[in-house]
């Protein structure tokens, strides 16, 4: 099969990309590099450097030869910068999946994996949410993918799109062969900040809230290897081309830890005992974010590989490592 995945060069989507060179599958990546980084593209990729929105770059990507499915991972991801700019995200996230999708749509390819976010729940009022949770998102990053997830709807009720809107908890780990990981700079999330704490290469790290309802009074979150994400994607894209309905479905593991647990966790894996600040909340955080995925585990049969917060925590530093190594020296 041959399959295009849009931001292959970015952390989510290059491991889907090694994922599918390890079945067998042919991979054609479009990544912009704007947050991708081009040395985690595997060799065995084809690779086109543009804008998964320009039909030229869709050109080049397609060549002669049909695309069995598309994994669309491109997209602006950070919360904050969605709210000081929101047209970046309508836009980057928005408008551009409806050029992606016009022109996949004129190509005949129908089977489409798109990456939602646990962000379309806002605040909930229950800690465990469902895909029937309402969907109230709080800031402009949560509405530009709760927009595509009803484009999505109405383009498979009206023209055969075939489509699962995966939603992401937190997403954290790297591959175990340590092929590829989290590499974006500016990366803000938890245990990324954490790992470069632990390894000095950061200066410490501020608790974002110490009085939220919580046992600990910190944020509360369901943390979900990449690696079975990964496999997840490739689950969804198999289910579709073998005739499964289209939908949302919950990606995470259905259970939390706190702040607190995962620098713990960290300092006991590293044996660092890096400096932590207690700070106030973060505007927007929600207390407890947490994933019911039953319907996720039943439609798939799927029991994770890597459901084990050790197991997370140490990959990531395993990563953090290398890739700082990596770039120490020249990569
Ligand atoms: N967090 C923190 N300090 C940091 C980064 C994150 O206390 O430097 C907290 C954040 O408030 C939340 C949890 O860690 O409770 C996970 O945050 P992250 O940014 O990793 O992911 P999010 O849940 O915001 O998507």
């Amino acid at each position: 099969m041959r399959f295009l995945v849009t931001g292959g060069a970015g952390y989510i989507g290059s491991h889907l990309a090694w994922a599918l060179l390890d079945r067998g599958h042919d991979v054609v990546i479009i990544d912009d590099l704007s947050t991708g980084v081009g040395a985690l593209i595997p060799n065995d990729a084809t690779f086109v450097h543009g804008d998964c929105a320009d039909p030229k770059c869709l050109r080049a990507a397609y060549g002669p030869e049909p695309i069995d499915g598309v994994f669309h991972f491109a997209g602006s991801v950070v919360v904050p910068e969605s709210v000081s700019d929101p047209i970046k995200y309508y836009f980057n996230n928005t408008t551009k999946t409806l050029e992606l999708l016009r022109f996949l749509l004129d190509r005949g390819t129908r089977h489409f994996v798109f990456s939602s976010t646990a962000a379309v729940y806002g605040q909930p009022v229950t800690d465990q949410v469902t895909e029937d949770t309402p969907t109230e998102p709080i800031n402009p990053y949560g509405r530009s993918k709760l927009m595509i997830e009803w484009i999505l709807r109405d383009v498979a009720a009206a023209q055969g799109l075939h489509y699962l809107a995966l939603r992401y908890f937190n997403v954290a780990g790297a591959d175990p062969q340590l092929r590829t990981g989290q590499a974006t700079p500016e990366a803000t999330h938890l245990i990324k900040v954490a790992t470069g704490a632990a390894l000095g290469a950061r200066d410490g790290l501020t608790i974002f809230g110490t009085d939220f309802p919580t046992p600990d009074g910190t944020g509360v979150r369901d943390y979900i290897h990449v690696s079975d994400l990964a496999d997840l994607h490739v689950l969804a894209m198999d289910d579709l081309l073998a005739g499964g309905t289209s939908g949302v479905l919950n990606c995470g593991y259905g259970r939390g830890f706190s702040v607190r647990e995962v620098i713990d966790t960290l300092k006991d894996v590293s044996g660092s005992d890096f400096p932590v600040h207690d700070g106030p909340r973060r505007a927007g955080d929600p207390a407890a974010l947490i994933a019911d995925p039953s319907r996720t585990r039943e439609r798939f049969s799927w029991s994770p590989r890597h459901d084990d917060l050790t197991e997370i925590v140490e990959s990531a530093l395993a990563w953090e490592k290398a890739w700082l190594a990596r770039t120490a020296n020249g990569a």
